[in-house]
């Protein structure tokens, strides 16, 4: 029954929407179903896989429904077992639960992400509140909360290995969490305003994106493209013919095409109508304005924290967390924003220094920062990102991906071939996954390149979890982005950041692989919301190593490794900018909390994010990362609300894990290797993160080996924030 437990993200780099599960047991009295192959187990090789070659878009809504009936039956069964609860009736019987709707709510997860359209988002519409009230009424059922409680209270009494005692903690604070020791008035509003905030998520998230569709700069004269490589120019006459204004230049309003045009192009004016654009998405007056919307979330979520009993929204998101309180969270970002904003002032002297030589005749303004920023790289490293991008193959780098999974893990990858697995897309391929002996691990289905529908940025989507207590299932993971496909027969090329992600993305996939656990609520990427970027960011490091740039990073038409010089300058260049990408960063992390920690006083979103910057000093030269009115994050649901501090908290503890190799033997240290999989990878939700930590690394992490990697000073006595209890 993970469907309820698992947390919508529907951010960032890790979709954990409505997770599949296989080793179908269909109850003999289930309703009779809509006619769709969606509702049928998974058939084929791997225990099955997911049926997408069947998939009508039609049939999506039904199949939810079917999914949703079926499952309250199931419910009921076990609410109102005679027998008195034990586990195994109870808690491993709602394990057991909505194996249908897991299944199809992985398809529908992945037409959201991946094929958007119109009818895909009435779907959407139609859905968001159904699946929000059929949740609910999972978590107020009072019979079923009464047998979970009496195998809460027994837990480290009666037998219970610790996966399962961590189980029933789990279904037991997820219940609590969500409401069931509520009185029935309070139980109903609850439901009214989940219901609510599933419409207002729905809303800001499709507003959002209509901005980024129908937000675009056609450029007409070639001169104004002075300064942009000749790769960024073919995506923008490729932007531009696709809205039918061929042999003009698109600037889209999408980060993957702003971001680009701000790095390179020498047209001032331009520059600031593209930022502009991009930095007001959802806060343009009119139909997609989303500020009223913001106002409304806030108050719904003020008002359910505190019927839950707790003082703010943020105190009931972090309860759960690693960071358990909004303090520690905000302790830990406050001890990196005083050194970052003094970095970024440093920066910009850099960068007003070679304005002024250059006699530009300007004062650095938030249009300004990525190009000057380049020049300052150049000037100060002499490096280009146009001279590494040749060495970036993608597909040369996903075997590299292949190679640290092997020499780490002892994975193995092997594609499939084509035809022996559906998949929704011709772009999409799949590989197994095997350990050392041969055996299946999983599966990894990869998603690499752009196209109109799928939502911008890169992550990993798990669509059947890894379980064992039921029989031996094997998880199916994937790996999404938005590269920009090349012409056939041409390799495609991509930025040292994206490549960065790349890895990044595929540690999320390797910690969905190597789950080792029987219940697949506690599997893989199930963890802590704090947590789950650090395996995914600890794998970062692994792109730099010389074993996987000489073998993996060859230039596209000479064959030849990236030299060690260049190499040596990208090592070089490795805090710069830093005070930028941590202000851009932070800033967003800080408004979010704040946000959450306002209670339940009208806000006025615009106002609330001026006033909030100018008393923390925010930089005049940066703007936030993700504007409130955008903040797809915060506020196109619940995942990283009042979490967006996670990426820093998990950076953290990642800092500190990547010093345990350098410490020991370096990268490819197996013995540190092995500790990390034992107690990080292969755990999922079975133990309390920071023990898991604990005995990885023998310690607690500190914050010095974060300030440490971003080139911030480090604090005389860092206090050990992010394991501490
Ligand atoms: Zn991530």
């Amino acid at each position: 029954m993970k469907t309820l437990l698992a947390t919508a993200a529907g951010a960032c780099a890790l979709l954990t929407t409505l997770i599949a599960s296989a080793a179908e047991k269909m109850p003999p009295d289930t309703p009779a179903a809509p006619a769709s192959a969606l509702l049928a187990p998974w058939v084929g090789p791997y225990g099955g896989v997911p049926p997408f070659d069947q998939v009508k878009v039609a049939d999506l809504q039904p199949a939810l429904e079917a999914g949703m009936k079926q499952q309250l039956a199931e419910i009921d069964r076990i609410a109102n077992d005679p027998a008195a609860p034990t586990f195994e009736n109870t808690i491993a019987a709602m394990e057991r639960t909505g194996r249908t709707l897991d299944r199809v709510g992985t398809v529908y997860g992945i037409y959201s992400s991946t094929l958007n359209d119109d009818a895909v988002q009435a779907v959407e519409r139609e859905m968001a509140p159904k699946l929000a009230a059929f949740s609910d009424q999972i978590t107020q059922n009072p019979q079923l909360f009464e047998r979970i409680s009496k195998v809460y209270d027994t837990r480290t009494t009666s037998g219970l290995t610790p996966e399962q005692q961590r189980l029933t903690w789990v279904y037991y604070t997820n219940f609590v969490r969500a409401g069931a020791k509520l009185d029935g008035a309070a139980k109903k509003r609850m439901s009214e305003i989940n219901q609510e905030l599933a419409k207002l998520f729905t809303q800001f998230g499709q507003n959002v994106l209509k901005d980024e569709n129908d937000g675009v700069i056609f450029i007409d004269k070639e001169s104004d493209l002075a300064g942009l490589p000749q790769g960024v120019r073919d995506g923008m006459a490729q932007g531009a013919e696709g809205r039918g204004q061929k042999g003009k230049w698109a600037i889209a309003n999408t980060r993957s095409s702003v971001e680009p045009f701000l790095t390179y192009a020498d047209n001032r004016a331009l520059r600031e109508q593209a930022w502009r654009m991009f930095v007001n998405r959802g806060d343009n007056g009119g139909a997609t304005d989303n500020n009223a919307t913001i106002s409304q979330i806030l108050q719904l979520r003020a008002e359910r924290a505190k019927l839950l009993g707790f003082p703010t929204h943020a105190h009931w998101r972090l309860e759960n967390a690693m960071a358990k309180t909004p303090d520690r969270a905000m302790e830990l970002m406050e001890a990196v924003w005083t050194p970052a904003v003094a970095r970024v002032h440093e920066e910009v002297a850099d960068m007003q220094k070679i304005a002024d030589a250059e006699k530009a005749g300007i004062k650095i303004e938030p249009w300004d920062y990525r190009y000057y920023a380049e020049k300052v790289r150049k000037a100060k490293y002499d490096l280009d990102e146009t001279q590494v991008t040749p060495y970036l193959q993608l597909e040369n780098l996903r075997e590299g991906m292949f190679y640290m999974a092997q020499e780490l893990f002892g994975f193995h990858f092997k594609p499939v071939e084509a035809g022996k697995v559906p998949v929704y897309h011709p772009d999409v391929r799949v590989w197994e996954v095997t350990d050392p002996k041969g055996a299946l691990v999983g599966l990894w289905y990869f998603d690499p390149y752009a196209r109109k529908g799928k939502r911008s940025g890169a992550w990993m989507n798990a669509y059947r979890n890894q379980e064992r207590f039921d029989g031996d299932v094997k998880t199916i993971v994937s790996n999404n982005s938005n590269f920009v496909k090349g012409k056939p027969g041409e390799p495609v090329l991509i930025s040292w950041e994206d490549a960065r992600t790349l890895f990044h993305e595929f540690g999320h996939a390797l910690h969905g692989l190597s789950s080792n656990v029987n219940y697949p609520s506690v599997a893989g990427t199930a963890v802590a919301r704090d947590y789950v970027e650090f395996p995914s960011q600890l794998l970062e490091h692994w792109l730099p190593t010389p074993e996987v740039l000489n073998k993996y990073a060859l230039h596209y038409q000479t064959g030849k490794p990236i030299p060690r010089e260049l190499v040596a300058k990208i090592e070089a260049a490795d805090t710069f900018n830093q005070g930028f990408k941590t202000v851009e960063y932070l800033s967003s992390a800080l408004v979010d909390m704040k946000l959450h920690l306002a209670g339940d006083q009208k806000i006025d979103a615009d106002k609330f994010e001026r006033e909030t910057l100018t008393a923390l000093g925010m930089p005049s030269e940066i703007v936030m990362r993700h504007r409130t009115p955008q903040f797809n994050h915060v506020f196109s649901g619940d995942g990283y609300s009042a979490g967006y501090y996670s990426y820093l908290w998990s950076d953290t503890l990642t800092s500190d894990a990547w010093e345990a190799f350098t410490e020991a033997g370096g990268p490819w240290d197996k013995a540190v290797a092995k500790r990390l999989r034992d107690n990080v990878f292969s755990v999922g939700n079975t133990i309390d993160p920071a023990d898991g930590y604990r005995q990885f690394r023998g310690r607690d992490p500190g914050i010095a080996a974060l300030m440490r990697k971003r080139g911030f000073p480090v604090p005389p006595a860092a206090p050990a924030t992010a394991g501490a209890k």
